[in-house]
């Protein structure tokens, strides 16, 4: 598909889809990201990887035949665990999509290294002077009029 072809049918596709009651929408790859935190805020429990020294006897054993330790153990000394709480997090490393759609594609071509967790999160760029301009553009473009977004 030539590039002028391509920045039409994105600009259609753009004012076609759901904008989730957001202006000037766009897209980017959301993972939960765990931080260590208190026990009153925890969503969950994890070893801590240098668990080995306080580790009790039992999950030692466990440990020396190669077997994945409980991420609790009220045998194991109190610090071989901490306890996260998920966050949703940008991961901006991807970049930023105009499409829901193109943001979804490239979290499921990539589902191998994402995460179950990743999904596409819409943005606004309504304070972007540069990114409405362009997002008006690509509208105009696929034949529709740009203030659909605001
Ligand atoms: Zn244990």
């Amino acid at each position: 598909m030539e590039e002028k072809d391509y920045i039409k049918e994105l600009g259609a596709k753009m004012a076609a889809q759901d904008k989730l009651s957001t202006s000037y929408p766009f897209w980017v790859v959301m993972r939960d990201v765990e931080h260590p935190t208190s026990s009153d805020y925890s969503d969950g429990r994890k070893r801590r990887e240098d668990s080995w020294k306080l580790t009790c006897d039992n999950c030692r054993a466990l440990s020396i035949d190669g077997a994945v330790l409980p991420d609790d153990c009220d045998d194991c000394d109190e610090d071989c665990f901490y306890d996260y709480r998920s966050v949703g997090t940008p991961d901006l490393e991807h970049g930023v999509f105009f499409t829901q759609e193109a943001c979804a594609a490239y979290i499921k071509a990539r589902s191998y290294a994402m995460g179950l967790n990743a999904h596409p999160y819409a943005f606004s760029a309504y304070f972007s002077v540069e990114m409405k301009a362009v997002m008006r553009h690509l509208l105009e473009q696929g034949g529709t009029n740009p203030d659909c977004y605001r």
